[in-house]
């Protein structure tokens, strides 16, 4: 449809480095629904979400993880305290007994916000295959 259309478009020459609206949430520039926090991550519910429960949780510092492609041995550390945290989430939600972690990685998995991100989606029955 038209919208994946669009964010696909949008996703193509995104990874530029640039500043992302997340920095603006981090910032508490703009207000976000913030679910969990800690010193190196945030989680805050998903502006336009896809279950009842939809949550993304994010690393505090960026440093060059526009997109979990672009992962570095620098980055194992975090990428388990993200990981840690979602789960973390997933609890103080109330969805341990189901739920999945998404992350979109580049334009052909339609990511659209160049600073990475793990979703969390459940309560509800989910689908498999996803689409
Ligand atoms: P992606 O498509 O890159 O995997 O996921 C980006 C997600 O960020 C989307 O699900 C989108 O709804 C969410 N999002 C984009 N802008 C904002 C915002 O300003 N606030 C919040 N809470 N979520 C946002």
């Amino acid at each position: 449809n038209n919208e994946e259309a669009a964010a696909k478009a949008a996703a193509v020459d995104a990874d530029n480095g640039a500043p992302t609206i997340f920095d603006k949430i981090i910032n508490k520039e703009i207000p976000s629904s913030i679910v969990y926090e800690d010193e190196k991550v945030l989680a805050f519910r998903d502006v336009n979400p896809q279950a009842p429960v939809h949550i993304l949780v994010i690393p505090k510092l960026r440093d060059g993880l526009t997109q979990l492609g672009k992962a570095e041995p620098k980055h194992v550390d975090i990428l388990g305290q993200l990981l840690y945290a979602a789960k973390i989430v997933a609890e103080k939600e109330g969805i341990l007994d189901g739920f999945r972690i998404v992350i979109n990685n580049g334009p052909k998995a339609c990511q659209s916000v160049y600073h990475l991100h793990l979703h969390v989606l459940g309560g509800r029955q989910m689908k498999w295959p996803p689409g």
